[in-house]
């Protein structure tokens, strides 16, 4: 599978944004389209590779949120 450099126009800032998916990020993935999240500086993408690694579709992320453990009491 090629895992080359990809690029895209960031539909946020409107900037070219080149960007990678890390080797094997995507080994253990069973569905396709599968979701990737880029940040961009203080905004987030997700974008979303087809079984070729194929750039499928992008979404802007409306927040980023940190979710946190619920602690057992
Ligand atoms: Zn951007």
């Amino acid at each position: 599978m090629a895992q080359g450099m990809k690029w895209m126009q960031c539909p946020v800032c409107k900037q070219t944004i080149h960007w990678k998916i890390p080797d094997g990020a995507l080994k253990d993935v069973k569905r396709f389209p599968a979701a990737i999240i880029i940040k961009h500086d203080d905004h987030y993408l997700i974008v979303y590779v087809d079984s070729h690694l194929q750039l499928a579709d992008t979404e802007i992320a409306g927040a980023f949120v940190e979710g946190s453990t619920q602690k057992k009491a």
